[in-house]
């Protein structure tokens, strides 16, 4: 078992770090948070006083960490000084294309290896070890961190050269806004029409409609499997996750000149639920803001 670092132990990096511990890694916990790091504590870490003292002597650092931003500053400030020259980097943050890049060069260039690899899942995955990893990175980076991830996940997949993973999770996150948004609006107009909402659904889940948004994920209570829409749109993936998800892949197609009209219809109507004060909502509460 290894020394591990763990910085960002949030709604996301609490769970994680605990299941590094429970595997039998030496877990070096820090966070901002008071609360955040005495959480960490109590699931067997051991809390660090900064970043840097989590950080020396790791065999491995990972960060979990809200945007890009905090990853750039963490690295800069705290990785990039501390770090052992054999140690794996493993950014699981959701952030952009762009910065996930200049990190992992900046760390070759410092002789570090690093690897993106966010996640797909959320916060019960996190907790309960069964999360999916989608690394970006070289084959030597991605074998260095892939024991590390399968600790903490079910699924541990190379997305390809750095930024591969954060740009898998983006174009992901997009569709799943995309068919989201579909969904709930088929099934509005499916009621306006007088079409009883479990035989659509019966018939659009073994249709060409299907997807994991209508089968897996239905955004009516009472349809399908249950779901965050049969606890009024509580727990789940927040509707505000998903806009800052959909606001990555929007500035990644303006860069990359792709043509993702949906998409922008999507972050929009995300974007309207936000500023409805439903962020915290799950993000399938969507078609309740479309029924009006
Ligand atoms: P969170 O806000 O709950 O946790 C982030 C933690 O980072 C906080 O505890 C904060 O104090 C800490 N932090 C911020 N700056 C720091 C610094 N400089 N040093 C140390 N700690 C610092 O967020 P979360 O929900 O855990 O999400 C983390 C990441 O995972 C995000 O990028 C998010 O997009 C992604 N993600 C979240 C979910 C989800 O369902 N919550 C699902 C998939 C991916």
């Amino acid at each position: 078992m290894a020394r591990v670092a763990f910085i960002g132990l949030g709604n996301m990096g609490g769970g994680m770090a605990a299941n590094l511990a429970k595997k039998g890694h030496d877990v070096r916990a820090f966070d901002l948070s008071a609360d955040a790091l005495a959480r960490a504590e109590a699931a067997g870490c051991l809390a660090a006083n900064d970043a840097s003292a989590a950080i020396a002597g790791a065999e491995a650092i990972v960060t979990m960490l809200p945007a890009g931003t905090h990853v750039e500053s963490v690295y800069t400030d705290a990785v990039f000084g501390s770090a052992a020259p054999t140690a794996i980097l493993i950014d699981c943050s959701t952030i952009d294309v762009a910065t996930a890049k200049r990190v992992a060069e900046a760390a070759l260039a410092k002789g570090l290896t690093a690897v993106d690899a966010p996640v797909s899942g959320g916060i019960g995955a996190a907790n309960a070890g069964t999360l999916t990893f989608m690394v970006g990175g070289s084959a030597e980076g991605f074998a260095r961190a892939e024991p590390f991830l399968a600790d903490m996940g079910k699924a541990v997949i190379h997305a390809g050269a750095s930024g591969a993973g954060q740009a898998a999770k983006i174009c992901n996150n997009m569709l799943l806004g995309v068919t989201m948004a579909g969904t709930c609006e088929a099934f509005l107009l499916a009621e306006k029409l007088g079409l009883d909402a479990q035989k659509f659904y019966d018939i659009a889940s073994v249709s060409s409609g299907q997807s994991w948004s209508m089968t897996s994920y239905c955004p009516v209570p009472g349809v399908g499997p249950d779901t965050p829409a049969d606890h009024d749109y509580q727990g789940g993936f927040a509707a505000a996750l998903m806009l800052k998800d959909l606001r990555l892949a929007m500035a990644a197609a303006e860069d990359s000149g792709a043509s993702t009209p949906m998409g922008a219809k999507a972050r929009g109507l995300y974007e309207r639920l936000a500023e409805q004060g439903q962020g915290g909502l799950d993000f399938s509460a969507l078609i309740r803001m479309l029924r009006g």
